[in-house]
């Protein structure tokens, strides 16, 4: 079986936008996809699908075999990771990263103890106590991932995660997220107008122009027209 599935699915604003239109793909479980096309094809739209954060108008989504299209996005096995990591500035990296455990009503002990597995995988055990406004985007960039992966996600969503990030930083966290993949075994979901980044990181990509699948193929595969 699969781990998510798309069949079929369609998104059509309210304005009458057709922005995504009949999205089929299959991903396995711990497989790195990528979404790869021009800004508007509606890669980000595909995704905030998958996260629950914008409603599904025609098709469905499954995750291990469950229809996903009306649960809530809290209640997905899905954590979504955006461009501007979207930290608390007020609270210290460790409360930052351990926030969506606390919501949950996680008791103390096992929040902890989780909240300082992910941050020595991630290698941020040394800035634990200090708070993000002070750090590097490298840094602030590994706090949004740990922030991501602490409540044991299925699936990985991420937004352009390394947009704002200089080159030598992007590979090395490029790195980082496939290591993170054989480590953890998470199914990665990757949105990136950046083919090198696309061909760096995925099993297979899929290729979007104007809401639509042009082609799913694993990097050496990748078609690209003259
Ligand atoms: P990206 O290209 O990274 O997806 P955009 O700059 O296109 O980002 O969009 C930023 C925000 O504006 C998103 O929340 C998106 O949903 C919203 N948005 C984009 N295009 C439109 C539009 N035509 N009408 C209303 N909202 C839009
Ligand atoms: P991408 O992520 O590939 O840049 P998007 O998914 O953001 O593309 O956008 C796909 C299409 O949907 C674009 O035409 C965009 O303008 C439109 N769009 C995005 N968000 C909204 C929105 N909230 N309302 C209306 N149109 C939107």
């Amino acid at each position: 079986t699969y781990d998510l599935e798309l069949i079929d699915v369609g998104k059509v604003y309210d304005n009458g936008t057709p922005a995504v239109i009949d999205f089929n793909l299959s991903i396995r479980k711990g497989e790195f996809i990528a979404f790869l096309g021009p800004s508007g094809c509606g890669k980000t739209t595909t995704l905030r699908m998958i996260a629950g954060f914008e409603s599904i108008s025609s098709g469905d989504m499954m995750i291990k075999g469950e229809r996903m299209n009306d649960v809530r996005p809290q209640k997905r096995p899905t954590s979504m990771i955006f461009q501007n990591y979207a930290l608390f500035p007020h609270m210290t990296v460790r409360r930052n990263v351990g926030y969506g455990l606390e919501v949950k009503g996680m008791a103390k002990a096992e929040r902890e103890a989780r909240v300082d597995r992910i941050l020595a995988t991630l290698g941020l055990e040394d800035i634990a106590e200090r708070k993000p406004d002070k750090l590097s985007g490298g840094q602030r960039q590994r706090i949004a991932l740990a922030r991501g992966l602490v409540v044991e996600p299925d699936v990985l969503l991420l937004d352009e995660p390394l947009g704002a990030l200089d080159a030598n930083l992007r590979k090395a966290i490029q790195n980082e997220l496939k290591l993170l993949q054989k480590k953890l075994g998470v199914t990665f979901v990757f949105v990136t107008h950046a083919q090198s980044e696309a061909l760096a990181l995925s099993d297979r990509i899929v290729v979007m122009n104007q809401g639509r699948v042009e082609q799913i193929s694993p990097p050496h595969q990748l078609y690209t027209r003259p």
